[in-house]
């Protein structure tokens, strides 16, 4: 007989993935016994832009949690084109700005009060037999959830190579003081010169008088190195003062390129799962979205959480990811984004469509082509 599992599930990471994960299995299950762990303590930072898009606002709300404070609130989105072209709109529902110090240590309270429980540590060694998991030597799971980001060590001992080139992007971010009268808007600038993918700076307020600001690229560009990233921020924003603004980078796993969502009986989900939107750089819906799916499986489906988890993940976002896919080949043309931006600031269709792509799960119709061909010229 195989020793008998001390956790119905364990979750490596405690970002919006991990947090997701925990609180939807206990949802499922309220008297569930699920374990968080992650390599560091509660209220550490994360390289991010910090902006909570509408949709991650409403998936969180339907697991019960509201993550956002009014003054963390934004008035609207507004996109830039490479010509220099802005389209502004307000978001149909409301977003957020907010660290992600705060935002996820507000995420994994929630699943503490839910019924989980977290130990500071780092994941090392995953072991599974048919029955079980076995972290670190120590902790015996009947389901295992890499949540553990962008670098995934889960993911890389289940013996799933990390992305690569086109499908990375890097990016910069840093805090700089927001300019006297600036909007409450969520700004995308995207840059003129093409980079193989992902290629644009941004200005997220923050409630505290800084601004998130940062410059993202594929990394399947010849120079992609931090000087150039820090250059083209500086150039996009004009109005940013980044003197003795500290700068930090990290990576982003893009959905064009994607590892197996679940070995056995451990599933990946978030940054882990190479879930982040090649449009836009978003990835804290997903991680939430994914989060949540897996976190059910292990409860509802514990003698096959993999294949339930692929299934439900695969129902969600297959359509969007097939049509992401095929369209991130032309992402990087200025032209295309000229054209694209234009129609969407003569059509507010079009444009929460752009917004719905880029920060939900949403695809494109042969009814938004048509009217994409109608307002473009
Ligand atoms: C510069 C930049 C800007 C971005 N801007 C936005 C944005 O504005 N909006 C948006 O939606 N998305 C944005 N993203 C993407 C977003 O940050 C990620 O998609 C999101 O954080 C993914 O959440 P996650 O829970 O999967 O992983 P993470 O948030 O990375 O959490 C992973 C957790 O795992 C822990 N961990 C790692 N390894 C181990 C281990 N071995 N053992 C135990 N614990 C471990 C880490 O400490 C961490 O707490 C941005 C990304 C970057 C790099």
């Amino acid at each position: 007989m195989p020793p008998v599992a001390d956790w119905d599930l364990v979750v490596v990471g405690a970002g919006p993935a991990g947090s997701a994960a925990a609180i939807s299995a206990l949802r499922e299950r309220p008297d569930a016994r699920v374990l968080v762990l992650d390599r560091a303590p509660m209220g550490r930072d994360k390289v991010c832009g910090d902006g909570i898009a509408p949709h991650a606002v409403a998936e969180l709300e339907r697991l019960g949690v509201s993550a956002g404070k009014p003054a963390e609130k934004l008035s609207g989105v507004r996109l830039v084109a490479p010509n220099g072209r802005s389209v502004g709109a307000l978001p149909t529902v409301t977003g957020y700005v907010i660290p992600r110090a705060t935002f996820d240590e507000r995420l994994l309270k929630a699943a503490l009060s839910a019924g989980a429980e977290f130990e500071v540590q780092r994941v090392t060694s995953v072991e599974q037999d048919g029955a079980s998991v076995v972290l670190n030597d120590r902790w015996r799971a009947s389901t295992v959830i890499g949540a553990d980001g962008s670098n995934s060590s889960v993911r890389r001992l289940m013996g799933q190579p990390a992305n690569r080139g086109r499908a990375l992007a890097v990016a910069i971010r840093g805090y700089s003081p927001t300019p006297t009268g600036a909007p409450r808007e969520l700004t995308i600038r995207w840059d003129s010169q093409r980079a193989g993918g992902l290629c644009y700076a941004w200005a997220f307020p923050t409630a505290n008088g800084t601004t998130n600001v940062g410059y993202g690229m594929s990394s399947g560009a010849p120079d992609h190195s931090r000087a150039r990233l820090e250059q083209r921020a500086r150039e996009l924003l004009p109005d940013y003062n980044f003197d003795g603004v500290p700068l930090t980078g990290h990576t982003l796993p893009l959905t064009v390129s994607r590892p197996r969502p679940a070995v056995g009986r451990v599933l990946l989900v978030g940054d882990a799962a190479s879930l982040i939107n090649p449009f836009t750089g978003e990835g804290i819906y997903a991680a939430i979205v994914s989060g949540a799916l897996a976190g059910a499986a292990a409860i509802n489906a514990p003698d096959a959480p993999g294949p339930a988890y692929a299934r439900a993940l695969a129902a969600r976002f297959h359509r969007q990811h097939r049509q992401t896919g095929a369209l991130y080949r032309i992402i990087d043309s200025p032209t295309v984004l000229n054209t694209v931006i234009r129609a969407a600031g003569r059509d507010a269709r079009l444009f929460d469509r752009l917004i719905d792509v880029g920060l939900g799960d949403s695809v494109f119709t042969l009814g938004d082509l048509a009217r994409f061909a109608r307002h473009a010229f």
